[in-house]
């Protein structure tokens, strides 16, 4: 849980909570890591990942990676097709120069980088064989537009929600609070 939490926070919560809707859609079930089936599922995975990091191979304490990332840029779904496990150096990516994270393959090659090309050519293999075992939704671009127009929208609706909060409750701290009460106590 975070200690500061903003507008964007909020926001950004949001849309990680629909990309887990449309993740469980196309799963047809829930996927909670954290229990029963979900968390079953998860500790299969990184069974399969042979319990080390699906990109430097350290076997480690594992965190969830959203391989194509559960954000508005890459709008990737929580789905057991997206996710490995990864240690936590590698579960935080580089920025393009755009400002937006580099892709899983860009970022296995440079955790791979000096390392032996068929290496890194075995790793990524092993990813792309998960995402085909379990299923991972081929969506069209059409689905794939839709999923961003939606989440954009949830977004700003977040966000402006938010700030609108504040606006309102400064609103009334004048209207009510400071009038009738007099200088605080
Ligand atoms: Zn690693």
């Amino acid at each position: 849980m975070a200690i500061y939490n903003t507008p964007s926070d909020a926001a950004n919560t949001a849309v990680r909570s629909f990309l887990t809707s449309v993740g469980e859609h196309y799963l047809g079930r829930s996927f909670n890591t954290g229990t029963g089936y979900g968390k079953f599922l998860w500790l299969k995975i990184c069974e399969e990942f042979g319990n080390a990091c699906a990109y430097c191979e350290q076997p480690a304490l594992l965190q969830i990676e959203h391989l194509l990332m559960f954000n508005r840029t890459e709008y990737g779904l929580h789905h057991p097709g997206n996710i490995v496990p990864v240690c936590k150096a590698c579960n935080k990516r580089s920025r393009n120069e755009d400002k937006t994270y580099v892709s899983w393959n860009v970022h296995l090659s440079q955790v791979c980088a000096g390392q032996a090309p068929e290496i890194v050519e075995r790793r990524h293999a092993k990813i792309l064989e998960h995402m085909q075992r379990y299923e991972y939704p081929n969506l069209n671009e059409q689905e794939r537009h839709a999923i961003r127009v939606i989440a954009e929208a949830l977004y700003e609706n977040i966000k402006a929600e938010s700030e609108k909060s504040l606006a309102m409750y400064r609103k009334l701290d004048q209207a009510f609070v400071r009038k009738g009460s007099g200088p605080a106590a």
